[in-house]
């Protein structure tokens, strides 16, 4: 039986299982709205006996961003529950990452607040100190963050997350995200990090996810600085106030950008660099593609991400340009 989803409501969690996990952390009214409409809607299909669709079938050719209506659809037409589709989607993920030194494909999937769905998978630079890797947990936040995402409410990973992804989540700010590990109960990340130590510590409140971002269109002749700029703007550099932002843009002329994101601890900071190619790798494209970037940071600050990323764009994208905007 064809369903005609524009009967439907935009929401769906299809389990008693769900209804008890969310029952016991749904942080917003608007997801205790959404599960009412759901289960009412549930009951409806039940009663109509239609069977549910296998995932692969459901799930979009780029899983990297799934908007919260094609998750209630998921969900809907796949009978499972949410934290269940995060769980499942791991195998979607995994695949896409790029991992040539280990060649161990991590994947992590996110719940935010919104609903949306955010897959996260580890890229790692041939020729580059393992240090400037990026983790499946930090591709997921900063995918998250890319999208105006504010709260995530549960990650499911692949494997347990390793000490520096749980010293990046601490930085959320977010004590209730629920972390669901394989073959494990759901566990908070203040169980996976207990006596942690955090932006409260260095006096910074907020957190990486919640802090203000700024996203006014800087007056710049070129269009690819300009977005480097707003990127820049956007940044979460408490710890230094280097603010720094990254453009890339593709031969299809299309762009891409990320902003510096800094960590209490700070070695599990991600450079705006790293966060832009979050962008240009959750849009599937491939380093070939890459033709000129732009990276705007402040002039006299105590941090410059400009010898780093030129090395990094020769490494990996040796036909790009590179420039670099100082902001005073
Ligand atoms: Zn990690």
């Amino acid at each position: 039986m064809k369903i005609d989803f524009s009967q439907h409501v935009s929401a769906s969690l299809p389990s008693e299982e769900l209804k008890s996990q969310t029952a016991n952390h749904s942080s917003s009214a608007l997801l205790n709205k959404r599960q009412a409409a759901v289960h009412s809607r549930i009951s409806s299909l039940l009663a109509r006996q239609i069977p549910p669709q296998p995932l692969f079938n459901l799930v979009p050719q780029n899983p990297f961003v799934i908007e919260a209506k094609k998750v209630d659809q998921i969900t809907l037409l796949s009978g499972i529950s949410r934290y269940k589709l995060l769980e499942q989607l791991i195998t979607f993920a995994k695949p896409l990452a790029r991992p040539p030194i280990s060649n161990y494909h991590v994947g992590a999937v996110g719940l935010g607040k919104s609903g949306n769905v955010y897959l996260g998978v580890n890229i790692e630079f041939k020729g580059f100190p393992l240090n400037q890797a990026i983790h499946g947990e930090q591709f997921l936040v900063a995918n998250a963050r890319n999208h105006g995402e504010t709260e995530l409410v549960a990650i499911a990973t692949s494997a347990a997350p390793c000490g520096h992804c749980r010293q990046f989540l601490n930085e959320i700010g977010n004590d209730h995200i629920e972390i669901l590990i394989p073959n494990c109960p759901p566990k908070k990340l203040s169980t996976l990090l207990p006596e942690s130590f955090g932006p409260q510590d260095l006096g910074v409140l907020g957190g990486l996810l919640t802090a203000t971002q700024v996203s006014k269109l800087s007056k710049h002749a070129c269009p690819v600085t300009a977005q480097a700029i707003d990127a820049a703007n956007a940044s979460y550099a408490p710890y230094s106030q280097a603010i720094a932002g990254v453009a890339i843009k593709a031969t299809d002329g299309k762009i891409y950008s990320g902003s510096y994101l800094e960590n209490a601890a700070f070695n599990p900071s991600l450079s705006p660099f790293h966060v832009a190619l979050v962008a240009f790798v959750a849009d599937m494209r491939e380093y070939s593609d890459i033709c000129e970037v732009v990276l705007a940071e402040k002039a006299d600050g105590h941090v410059s991400q400009a010898g780093l990323i030129k090395q990094l764009v020769k490494g990996i994208a040796p036909q790009a340009t590179f420039k670099i905007e100082l902001l005073r």
